[in-house]
C-alpha cells in the first residue's frame, strides 16, 4: 500500500491528514510542503501575529507530537514538481519520487504580482507566508508612512493595524470602493467609514503606475501623475491559484484545479481542495467557484477524507468567512455575490449591523459586522435552506433565530 500523498502542508493539507485519521484511515499519509516547519494557520499573520499578540509557535495547527502520534509524515521544505499519472508517482524537486494510491492537491494560492516598474524595490512587501509576515512586521516597526495597494481583506486588516499603531496609512484602490469582489456596497460603505474614522486615507479609482525608488521605495506613482509618499508599501491585490502541477499533468484547470461536486478531478486517483480548487457549488446555484477561506479548506478536506474512507458525499458545507479590522469583526455566511437585493438588520451605531443578500428571491448570504449572533443564525438558515422574507430580515421585531431553529 502506497497510501495517500498530499501536495501542500497548509490548512487544507493538514486537515486532510487529520480527518483521514479521524475517519479511521490506517495507511500511510504523507504531506509534502515547500514551506519550512509544521503546518500553520495564515489568518493571524495579518492580525494577532502582526500586532505581536501571538508568536510563531502559536500559529502551528498542531504541536509536533500530534504528527508522530497520528503517523502523519510531513516532508517540509520539499517542493513537488511533477505528477506521473500513469505510474501514480509524485516527483519532488530533490529528485525523489513518491508512489501514491491517491494524490490530493492542496497547493493553495500565491500572491498576484503587481505588474509595474519598481515592484521589486526594497520596502515593498506582500503577505502570504510566515516568512513574508516576519519581513513585513520588522519593516513596520520603523515605518512612518505606509501605502497599501488594494483594498481587499489583507490590505484592510493591515491598514487597521497601521492606524492602531498611529502610522500614516493610505490605501490605494482601482475600484470605487473597498472589498469590491467580496461584499455588498452597503457593507463596503460601512467598513470604509470605520477605517476613515480611524485615520486611514483611501484613494479610490486610482491605478498604480509604478513604485518610485531608486533603491528603497519612497513613493507610489499613480497613473494620474500624483505620488503618494511611503517608506513601506504592502501590495495586496489578490492571489492566483497554484494549479501549475495539475496543468502540467493535463488535468483540467478553470480558475484553479477543476474538480467535481465531490472535489475529485477526472483522474480517479487525484482530488483537489482548498484555495487551489474550483468546484460547482450548491450555494452558487451550481456555478463553479473557487473560495479562499479557512472554512473552505477545512470542510473540503473533511469531504475528501470521508470519500476516501468509503462514504462519498458532495461538498455542500455552507461557506463562511471572517475578517478582523481594528474594531470591526466582519463575518460572512453563504456566497453573497452576485445578489439582486440587500437589506439591513441592526444599526452600526447600536452595536452592529447585518446585510442580508438575496439572489433570485432567496437568501444567498449574510454579512455581519459586529453581530456574531446573526452570523451563526445565518449559517443555520443557509444549511437548512430556509430564507426569511426580506421584510422579515429587516424587521428587528421578527424572531429570525426561531426561523433558523424551526
Ligand atoms: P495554504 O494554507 O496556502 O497551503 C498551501 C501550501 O501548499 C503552502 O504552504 C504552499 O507553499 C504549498 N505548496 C504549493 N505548491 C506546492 C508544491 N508544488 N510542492 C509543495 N508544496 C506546495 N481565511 C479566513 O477564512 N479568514 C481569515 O481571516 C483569513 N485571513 C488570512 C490572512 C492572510 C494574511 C492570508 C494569507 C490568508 C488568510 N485567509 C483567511 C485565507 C486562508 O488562510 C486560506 O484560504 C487557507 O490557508 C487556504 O488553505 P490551503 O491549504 O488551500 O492553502
Amino acid at each position: 500500500m502506497n497510501g495517500i500523498v498530499v501536495v501542500g502542508a497548509g490548512q487544507a493539507g493538514f486537515q486532510l491528514g487529520a480527518s483521514l485519521r479521524e475517519s479511521g484511515y490506517a495507511g500511510p499519509v504523507t504531506l509534502v510542503g515547500e514551506e519550512p516547519g509544521l503546518p500553520y494557520g495564515r489568518p493571524p499573520l495579518s492580525k494577532a501575529y502582526m500586532l505581536g499578540k501571538t508568536d510563531a509557535p502559536g500559529l502551528s495547527l498542531r504541536p509536533e507530537a500530534y504528527f508522530a502520534e497520528h503517523r502523519l509524515i510531513v516532508r517540509a521544505g520539499e517542493r513537488a514538481v511533477a505528477i506521473d499519472r500513469a505510474a501514480r508517482r509524485l516527483r519532488l524537486a530533490s529528485g525523489e519520487a513518491l508512489a501514491y494510491d491517491h494524490l490530493v492537491l492542496a497547493t493553495g494560492s500565491r500572491n498576484r504580482p503587481l505588474p509595474v516598474p519598481g515592484a521589486g524595490l526594497a520596502g515593498v512587501y506582500q503577505l502570504r507566508t510566515l516568512a513574508e509576515a516576519d519581513a513585513l512586521k520588522a519593516a513596520l516597526a520603523g515605518a512612518r508612512a505606509v501605502a497599501v495597494v488594494g483594498a481587499g481583506f489583507i490590505g484592510l486588516e493591515f491598514a487597521a493595524i497601521c492606524a492602531q499603531k498611529g502610522i500614516s496609512i493610505t490605501v490605494i484602490e482601482g475600484l470605487d470602493r473597498p472589498l469590491g469582489r467580496s461584499v455588498s456596497s452597503t457593507m463596503a460603505a460601512l467598513i470604509e467609514a470605520s477605517h476613515v474614522a480611524s485615520g486611514t486615507r483611501f484613494l479610490f479609482g486610482s491605478a498604480v503606475a509604478g513604485l518610485v525608488g531608486p533603491d528603497r521605495v519612497r513613493a507610489v506613482a499613480l497613473a494620474d501623475g500624483r505620488e503618494v509618499a511611503a517608506d513601506l508599501v504592502l501590495v495586496g491585490i489578490g492571489v492566483l491559484p497554484n494549479d501549475d502541477l495539475a496543468k502540467a499533468a493535463a488535468l483540467r484547470v478553470e480558475n484553479g484545479i477543476a474538480v467535481d461536486a465531490m472535489l475529485a478531478t477526472a483522474d480517479p486517483a487525484i482530488s483537489a481542495i482548498g484555495d487551489c480548487a474550483s468546484f460547482p457549488s450548491v450555494h452558487a446555484d451550481g456555478a463553479r467557484v473557487r473560495i479562499e477561506s479557512v472554512q473552505n479548506a477545512v470542510d473540503g478536506a473533511r469531504c475528501v477524507a470521508t470519500r476516501l474512507t468509503g462514504r462519498p458525499a458532495a461538498f455542500t458545507a455552507v461557506p463562511w468567512f471572517w475578517s478582523d479590522q481594528g474594531p470591526l469583526k466582519l463575518q460572512i455566511a453563504g456566497l453573497c455575490q452576485p445578489h439582486d437585493l440587500a437589506v439591513r438588520r441592526g444599526d452600526p451605531e447600536q452595536g452592529g449591523v447585518s446585510v442580508f443578500c438575496y439572489r433570485g428571491g432567496r437568501l444567498a448570504g449574510v454579512e455581519s459586522l459586529n453581530r456574531p449572533a446573526d452570523h451563526m443564525i445565518a449559517r443555520r438558515l443557509l444549511q437548512a435552506g430556509r430564507s426569511p422574507m426580506p421584510d422579515q430580515a429587516a424587521d428587528p421585531g421578527f424572531d429570525i433565530k426561531a426561523l433558523a431553529l424551526s
